[in-house]
C-alpha cells in the first residue's frame, strides 16, 4: 500500500475521542487511521506536538462577490479562510446581484470552482418571485441552504411576513437558515434613535426582543408545515432557552463575536467596529452561549465575516454599516478559548466541522474517518500569537480582534490531502471545489 501523504503521531481529534495516531492519505481522502511504521509514503508530516482536527468549516461568511472587490471577494476571503485553518466556507447570497436565481447560481458554481482557494458552498437567497423554484434551486451542486432574511435586509431578499416565510417552507424540504430579527418591530423601534447616537444604542434599537420574537413567529411556523429551520447567529438567553424545545425542527447558531465580546465594552473599545446584527449583547447573554455550548445548544459556530470598508465604518452611527471581518480569524479566537478551558478541543470539532456536515447534510466531510475527505486544520496549542490589522489579507484590512494575544495557532491546512497553508503561507494555486450535500 502506498499513501500520498501520511500524517505522523498528531493528537487526532477522532470522533470517539483523541487518540495519537498516523492518518494515511490516498487519493484525497482518509484510508487508514493506523498507518504501519514502515508505509510507503509520497509524504510525510510530523505532527508531534500537534492537534490534527478535522477540517473546520465556516458555515456563515458574507464574501462580498460579486460586487465589491475593494472589500472582499472569493479570491482573496477563501484565501484568508486558509491561512486561518479553514478547510470549507458557506457563502451568503446578499451581494450584487444576489444570488437567487439559476443562471447566478451557475455564475457562482463556476467562479468559485476556479478560484476558491477552499472547498466551497453556497447559499440560495429566498425571494418572494423565487419562492416557486426553491424545490429546484436547493438541489443544485454547492448550494448548501436556502437563506431567507426574515429581517434586516434590502429589497428582493425580505420576507419578512408569515405568509411569505409560510410559503418558503412549503417549497423544498432541505433545512432553511434564517436571520431572525422581527422586522416589524425593527423598523418601529428605529424612530427612537438619531444619527450620532454612541454606537451601543445598536443593542437598545435591536433589543432582545427583536431577535427573540423573530426566533417565535418562525418556530410557530416550523412547528406548522414540518419544515426543518437552522436559526442563525442566535443572539439572546431567550432563544437559546426556547429553542431547546424545538429540537426536533430547528438547530442553532451562534457567532464566535457573541462568544468572545461583550457590551458596553465593545462599543466603548472599537465604536462602529463593533456594530453587527444580531447585536452584541451585554454579559447575560454572553454567559448564556457559553452554557449553550457547554450543554449542546449549540450546533455550529460561525464567523459571519461581513466586511466593510473603514471608510464606510466612519460614518455615524446608525448610518455606519452592520458587520465584522472575521473569516481569518475565528479559529485562532476558538483556538483561545480552548486554551483558556472553556471548550474542548473534540467541542470545537464538533462546532466547527461535524456540526456544520450536521446540519446541512454535508456529505464527506466534518470527521476524521476512513472515506472521508482528507480535510485537515492542525493546530499548536503551545504557539502564542497576536492578532493584527497587517495579518488580515481581507482588502477591508481591519479586524475586531487587533492586538489580541493568541495561544493556539493553526499551522496547516489540509484540503483532500493537499497542503494549502504551512506556516501562516499559503502553498500552490486555489483548487476548491464545490462541497456536496445530501439532496
Ligand atoms: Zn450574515
Amino acid at each position: 500500500m502506498r499513501y500520498d501523504l501520511v500524517i505522523r503521531n498528531g493528537h487526532c481529534i477522532l470522533p470517539w475521542g483523541e487518540y495519537q495516531t498516523d492518518i494515511g492519505v490516498i487519493s484525497g481522502r482518509i484510508a487508514s487511521l493506523d498507518v504501519p511504521g514502515d508505509a510507503d509514503a509520497g509524504e510525510v508530516i510530523d505532527a508531534k506536538g500537534l492537534h490534527v482536527l478535522p477540517g473546520l468549516i465556516d458555515a456563515h461568511v458574507h464574501l462580498r462577490d460579486p460586487g465589491k472587490p475593494e472589500v472582499e471577494s472569493i479570491p482573496t476571503g477563501t484565501k484568508a479562510a486558509v491561512l486561518g485553518g479553514l478547510t470549507t466556507v458557506f457563502d451568503m447570497p446578499n451581494t450584487s446581484p444576489a444570488i437567487t436565481t439559476d443562471e447566478m447560481a451557475r455564475w457562482k458554481q463556476e467562479y468559485a470552482s476556479a478560484e476558491s482557494w477552499t472547498d466551497f458552498a453556497f447559499y440560495i437567497g429566498a425571494t418572494r418571485d423565487n419562492t416557486p423554484r426553491l424545490g429546484q434551486l436547493e438541489q443544485m451542486d454547492g448550494i448548501c441552504a436556502v437563506k431567507v432574511f426574515a429581517g434586516s435586509s434590502t429589497g428582493d431578499l425580505m420576507i419578512e411576513d408569515d405568509a411569505g416565510l409560510e410559503a418558503v417552507m412549503r417549497h423544498g424540504h432541505r433545512r432553511v437558515a434564517y436571520h431572525s430579527e422581527d422586522e416589524y418591530r425593527l423598523q418601529a423601534r428605529k424612530g427612537m434613535f438619531s444619527s450620532g447616537q454612541p454606537c451601543s444604542m445598536h443593542m437598545v434599537w435591536r433589543d432582545e426582543e427583536c431577535a427573540f420574537l423573530g426566533t417565535r413567529r418562525l418556530m410557530a411556523l416550523a412547528r406548522k408545515t414540518g419544515r426543518p429551520a437552522h436559526i442563525l447567529h442566535t443572539s439572546t438567553a431567550e432563544e437559546l432557552h426556547y429553542l431547546q424545545g424545538y429540537r426536533d425542527i430547528a438547530t442553532v447558531e451562534v457567532l464566535v463575536n457573541h462568544l468572545t465580546q461583550v457590551a458596553p465594552d465593545c462599543y466603548d473599545q472599537l465604536g462602529s467596529l463593533a456594530v453587527m446584527n444580531p447585536p452584541i449583547r451585554d454579559r447575560r447573554h454572553y454567559e448564556a452561549a457559553w452554557k449553550a455550548v457547554a450543554d449542546g445548544t449549540i450546533d455550529v459556530v460561525s464567523s459571519d465575516h461581513a466586511p466593510h470598508s473603514l471608510e464606510a465604518k466612519a460614518r455615524p452611527w446608525p448610518d455606519c454599516p452592520a458587520g465584522l471581518t472575521g473569516i481569518q480569524t475565528i479559529v485562532p479566537v476558538m483556538l483561545s478559548h480552548v486554551s483558556a478551558g472553556r471548550l474542548s478541543l473534540g467541542r470545537l470539532a464538533d462546532l466547527m466541522a461535524s456540526g456544520p456536515a450536521r446540519v446541512y447534510g454535508l456529505q464527506a466531510k466534518g470527521r476524521i474517518a476512513a472515506g472521508y475527505d482528507a480535510d485537515f486544520t492542525i493546530v499548536d496549542m503551545k504557539a502564542r500569537q497576536t492578532i493584527t490589522n497587517d495579518r488580515i489579507v481581507t482588502p477591508a484590512g481591519w479586524t475586531p480582534f487587533d492586538g489580541m494575544e493568541i495561544i493556539g495557532w493553526p499551522v496547516m491546512t489540509i484540503i483532500r490531502g493537499q497542503i494549502v497553508m504551512r506556516d501562516d503561507t499559503v502553498c500552490g494555486e486555489p483548487r476548491g471545489q464545490l462541497a456536496r450535500f445530501t439532496p
